[in-house]
C-alpha cells in the first residue's frame, strides 16, 4: 500500500481520498479549508498543514481543484519537496494548455505526471465507482493506474500528457449539445400533442436515442429516476457544464477547431448560469425552452 499526498478535500476529493484510505493507503490530506480537513480526518486520512507536508515523502500526489491555476499554484509548492520517485496526479478538470505545462513543468523536475480528470460526479466519487480517462506517457499511466483503480471502476489511458482532460471536455461537449437538443425534442413533441412516454419510448430505442435521453431523460416521470425526478436537485450542477463548455470553446480556439453546437451550447448554459440557475442540474436546461424559466 502506498503512502499518498492527497490535495483538494471538497466535494469531489473528500470522497476520493476517503476510498484510498479505505483501501489500505497512507492518506496524508491537504485543502485550505479547515471542515473538509476534519471531515478527511474522520474518514481515515491524516490531515497536514499545507500541500508541501501532503507531498513530502509521498509515493503518489493526488491533486482534486478548482481550475488550472490552482493546479500551477500547489504543483509550485511541491516542486523541491517530491521525492524523485513521486508521481503528480492531477484529478481536477483545467484546460488543456495548463495541464500540459505542470506536466512539463514536473518533467523538468525529473517528477513522472499525469492527468486523470473523472467522469462521474459526487455519487461517484464517493461510491469510488468514477472513470478516469488519463493522459501521459505508458509508463506513467501503469504507476497511476492502481491508485485510480481504488476510487474508480474504469481507468482508461488517452493518449499523451493534456490527452486526459482533452478527453473530458470532448466528451462533456458532446453531453452539453445532446441534452439540450434532447430538451428541445421533448418541448416540440409535446407542442405537436405527442405524449412524452410515447415520444421517449420510440426515440430511446430509435436513431435519435443518446446517454441525455436514454439515462438521463430531463422530464420528470420519463425514463429512469433523475434529476428532473427531484426539481432537478443534485446531479451535475449547470455550473459545472458550463465551466467545461467554456474550456472545450478555449481549447476549440486554440487549436482552429470550428465546434458551433459547443459553442450554441455554451452560450445557452452562461445564460441560464447568469438567470441564477447554475446550482441546478444541467438538465433544468429545459426550463428555458419550456417558457418558464
Ligand atoms: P470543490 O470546490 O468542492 O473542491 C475544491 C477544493 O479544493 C476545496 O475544498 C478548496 O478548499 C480546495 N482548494 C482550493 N485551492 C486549494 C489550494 N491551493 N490548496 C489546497 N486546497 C485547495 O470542487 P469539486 O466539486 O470537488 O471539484 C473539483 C474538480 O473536479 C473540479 O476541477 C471540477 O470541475 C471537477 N469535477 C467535479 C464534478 C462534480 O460533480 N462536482 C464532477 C467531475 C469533475
Amino acid at each position: 500500500m502506498a503512502r499518498i499526498g492527497f490535495i483538494g478535500l471538497g466535494n469531489m476529493g473528500g470522497g476520493m481520498a476517503a476510498n484510498l484510505a479505505k483501501n489500505g493507503h497512507d492518506v496524508h490530506a491537504f485543502d485550505l479549508n479547515a471542515d473538509a480537513l476534519a471531515k478527511a480526518k474522520a474518514a481515515g486520512c491524516l490531515p497536514v498543514d499545507s500541500a508541501a507536508e501532503a507531498a513530502d515523502g509521498a509515493e503518489a500526489i493526488v491533486t482534486m481543484l478548482p481550475a488550472g491555476k490552482h493546479v500551477a499554484e500547489v504543483y509550485d509548492a511541491l516542486f523541491g519537496v517530491a521525492g524523485p520517485t513521486a508521481i503528480l496526479i492531477d484529478c481536477s478538470t483545467i484546460d488543456v494548455a495548463t495541464a500540459k505545462q505542470v506536466a512539463d513543468a514536473a518533467q523538468a523536475k525529473g517528477l513522472a505526471a499525469v492527468d486523470a480528470p473523472v467522469s462521474g460526479g459526487i455519487g461517484a466519487a464517493n461510491a469510488g465507482t468514477l472513470t478516469f480517462m488519463v493522459g501521459g506517457s505508458a509508463a506513467a499511466f501503469e504507476r497511476a493506474e492502481p491508485i485510480l483503480a481504488a476510487m474508480g471502476k474504469a481507468v482508461i489511458h488517452a493518449g499523451a500528457n493534456g490527452a486526459g482532460q482533452a478527453a473530458k471536455i470532448c466528451n462533456n461537449m458532446i453531453l452539453g449539445a445532446t441534452m439540450i437538443a434532447t430538451c428541445e425534442a421533448f418541448v416540440l413533441a409535446d407542442k405537436l400533442g405527442l405524449d412524452a412516454q410515447a415520444f421517449y419510448d420510440i426515440a430511446s430505442v430509435s436513431s435519435g436515442q443518446s446517454w441525455s435521453m436514454t439515462s438521463y431523460a430531463p422530464l420528470p416521470g420519463i425514463g429512469p429516476d433523475t434529476p428532473a425526478d427531484h426539481d432537478y436537485q443534485g446531479g451535475f450542477a449547470a455550473a459545472l457544464m458550463l465551466k467545461d463548455l467554456r474550456l472545450a470553446m478555449a481549447a476549440a480556439q486554440d487549436v482552429g477547431a470550428d465546434t458551433p453546437m459547443g459553442a450554441k451550447a455554451a452560450e445557452r448554459y452562461e445564460a441560464f448560469a447568469e438567470a441564477g440557475q447554475g446550482g441546478l442540474d444541467f438538465s433544468a436546461i429545459i426550463r428555458t425552452l419550456q417558457g418558464n424559466a
